[in-house]
């Protein structure tokens, strides 16, 4: 095993074990934190997914940590935190300590912070983070539910995160390349640990700085980051030639797609579901917290219509409805709530012969594996950037399209369904 990744959602653990296997690793994804005797696959990267985003910072680190040693356990070389390409925290959020918590772990001096993930539009310059030509404070970024992102300075939303001093390794450094990149860092912790926010524009730049961290134990980042790593490994002799990717059948059954992100992305793709006449059930969650709406009313309404065309259940909602229901309910109750409706849906819609399923949101997709007992993932063919068909590789019979609430074109739901025939 060559590169251990610690991945915040399990969206993000997709997405990044999808960039892995693309640059040819063969990646293992696990659900959870792992289990003191964990035993994991042979694989040139194994990536862990957990849902520790939003959760308690101690848990996080807690979480974190465990992860960590389980992947040192198992010989990993190199380590990874992978967190959103936007981002996602808040001030009091767990990007910081986490990052903190392994630089201790893992005995390291600096390291890097990178969301950029230019193939979805994601780039970072002078330390500002865009979400294509906008900044991620102007972006939809700023309503979403859980971490709004306000302000697009991640070395500014990254020092209210840490005490460990955050600094800047600009596009000018970058451009530069292997040794004038690692001599940035090194000057950043010349008087003590260091964190780097670094520029990366194009996927050259992230094959640049992936290059300088060649033996370096620790990045952390979205999956960008993990663009150049299975070069360093394959030109020190640890990793062979790319070999074809396994050929992916997904289980025959019934299709169901299942909402519970709020992004500009997936408000879209309802919207061209409910275009193209798919049927639909919008869930209130006024009727959910008053208990006049529970997995029983979706399931019943659900089961009689599985048939060759998919259903979708969706919570998404515009941001002023988000917001009403976040002030009646509280943030991460109102969360939890739909969340767990929708992990109960489909658990029911498994019972009910649905073996193919498309899931919106990563924290809902979290709580939907949890869910249905899926402990591990195996990668599948790129639907949109970022997001594979994955198949649930412990026996439960499962596909999966997985995917990060702002994420995929327009025609994601059909367009995923119709590649499986
Ligand atoms: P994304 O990938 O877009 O960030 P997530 O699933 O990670 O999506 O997060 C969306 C959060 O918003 C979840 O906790 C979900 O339960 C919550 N949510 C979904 N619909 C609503 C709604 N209508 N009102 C309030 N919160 C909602």
């Amino acid at each position: 095993m060559l590169l251990g990744v610690i991945a915040d959602d399990l969206t993000g653990a997709t997405d990044v074990a999808l960039m892995l296997a693309r640059e040819g690793m063969h990646v293992v994804q696990t659900v959870g934190v792992p289990l003191p005797d964990v035993r994991f696959p042979d694989a040139d990267a194994i990536v862990i997914s957990m849902k520790s985003r939003t959760n308690p910072t101690a848990e996080a680190v807690e979480w974190s940590l465990t992860a960590c040693d389980a992947l040192l356990r198992a010989s990993a070389r190199q380590i990874l935190f992978k967190y959103c390409s936007t981002f996602d925290s808040t001030d009091a959020g767990n990007i910081g300590p986490v990052t903190e918590a392994l630089m201790k772990r893992l005995g390291v001096s600096y390291t890097i912070a990178c969301p950029a993930f230019p193939a979805n539009g994601r780039s970072v310059y002078q330390g500002h983070l865009f979400i294509g030509s906008t900044l991620l404070s102007d972006s939809p970024m700023k309503d979403h539910p859980l971490t709004p992102m306000r302000d697009s300075n991640l070395v500014r939303v990254l020092q209210r995160q840490t005490k460990i001093p955050v600094g800047l390794v600009p596009f000018q450094t970058v451009a530069q390349g292997g040794s004038a990149i690692k001599d940035a860092f090194a000057a950043l912790a010349a008087s003590g640990p260091a964190i780097g926010v670094a520029d990366a524009i194009t996927n050259d730049d992230l094959r640049a700085l992936g290059a300088a961290f060649d033996g370096h134990t620790l990045l952390t980042g979205g999956s960008g980051i993990a663009l150049g790593l299975p070069e360093n490994f394959r030109k020190a002799g640890l990793l062979a030639e790319k070999s074809a990717n396994r050929p992916f059948v997904a289980p025959s059954g019934r299709t169901a797609i299942l909402a519970g992100s709020c992004s500009a992305a997936t408000r879209g793709q309802v919207a061209d579901a409910i275009a193209k006449g798919i049927e639909v059930f919008a869930i209130d969650p006024v009727a959910l917290a008053d208990g006049r709406l529970t997995s029983d009313t979706l399931l019943n309404w659900a089961i009689p219509r599985l048939g060759s065309k998919p259903v979708l259940i969706y919570s998404t909602a515009e941001p002023e409805a988000v917001r009403a229901i976040q002030e009646r309910f509280g943030r991460d109750e109102a969360g939890a709530m739909v969340e767990q409706l929708l992990a109960d849906t489909a658990r029911g819609l498994a019972r009910a012969g649905v073996t193919r399923l498309v899931v919106a949101g990563g924290e809902t997709s979290g709580a939907v594996v949890s869910a249905l007992g899926v402990t591990m993932l195996e990668i599948g063919p790129e639907i949109d950037p970022g997001v594979p068909w994955t198949l649930a590789a412990d026996g439960t019979t499962m596909a999966l399209a997985l995917k990060s609430g702002n994420f995929g074109t327009p025609d994601f739901f059909t367009k995923s369904l119709e590649m499986l025939g």
